[in-house]
């Protein structure tokens, strides 16, 4: 592959900009500056450095990003920063997505990648994804609270009840409570059917994937093989 295009598939630009930091100086490989925008590179297992910052090329990015609370979820925020802002620019350049939204008041595991196909599984209800919530809640939680989460509730709009896959009291006014769906604010508006209010919710699992516990609020980091392998 080109270098030039190589730089592209990673998110540094266009072709043309891309050229113009390889005429700059800027792009070197294994600590070799090349220069050439035309030069052949094989990208499996290439590493490579732009202005000083070491990539490695992924024909994919496939990424966990620890959701701080305040930010939204949308390439145009309207009153909080973007998820965008905590990643690096090239990954927003190669165009990844958030793999499912939180509400921007949510914290927890949030996906993203820039495969259309894997953004499609992993946020389609249809798959049944279990996804793992832990709920403070602002009224203590009661047994008949919990039998109706796991019963099914009825919310506006939604012509079946929905109920969670797993329910369970993590303590006075907090639960744990894994879902299927991703229907919009659909753990907020389960907990208000269920006759309580959500005060925080944060999201730790997704599939039989756990939110890394290295990474604080705002903190991303690559998915390995086996995240991927635990995910599914
Ligand atoms: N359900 C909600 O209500 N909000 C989220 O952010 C995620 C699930």
């Amino acid at each position: 592959m080109k270098l030039e295009r190589l730089l592209q598939s990673q998110g540094f630009g266009s072709r043309k900009e891309c050229r113009a930091l390889i005429r700059a100086g800027l792009v070197a490989f294994d600590g070799n500056p090349e220069d050439n925008p035309f030069a052949e590179i094989s990208p499996e297992n290439c590493t490579f450095s732009v202005d000083g910052e070491d990539w490695q090329y992924r024909e994919n990015a496939y990424l966990v990003l620890h959701k701080p609370a305040n930010h939204e979820c949308s390439h145009q925020p309207q009153f909080h920063p973007s998820v965008f802002a905590l990643l690096p620019a090239p990954l927003v350049g190669r165009g990844v997505q958030c793999v499912g939204r939180l509400d921007q008041d949510s914290t927890g595991l949030l996906l993203l990648s820039d495969d259309g196909q894997f953004i499609h599984y992993w946020s389609s209800g249809k798959k049944r994804v279990p996804k793992v919530y832990e709920v403070a809640t602002a009224e203590p939680v009661t047994d008949t609270q919990i039998a109706a989460l796991l019963a099914g509730v009825h919310l506006h709009d939604e012509p079946a009840p929905v109920a969670a896959v797993a329910c369970g009291r993590t303590g006075e006014r907090a639960l744990r409570l894994t879902v299927t769906e991703g229907k919009y604010h659909q753990v907020k508006r389960m907990v208000a059917a269920a006759g309580n209010h959500v005060e925080r919710l944060h999201r730790s699992r997704v599939g039989g994937f756990d939110l890394p516990a290295e990474l604080a609020p705002g903190e991303w980091r690559w998915l390995d093989e086996a995240d991927l392998v635990r995910l599914a």
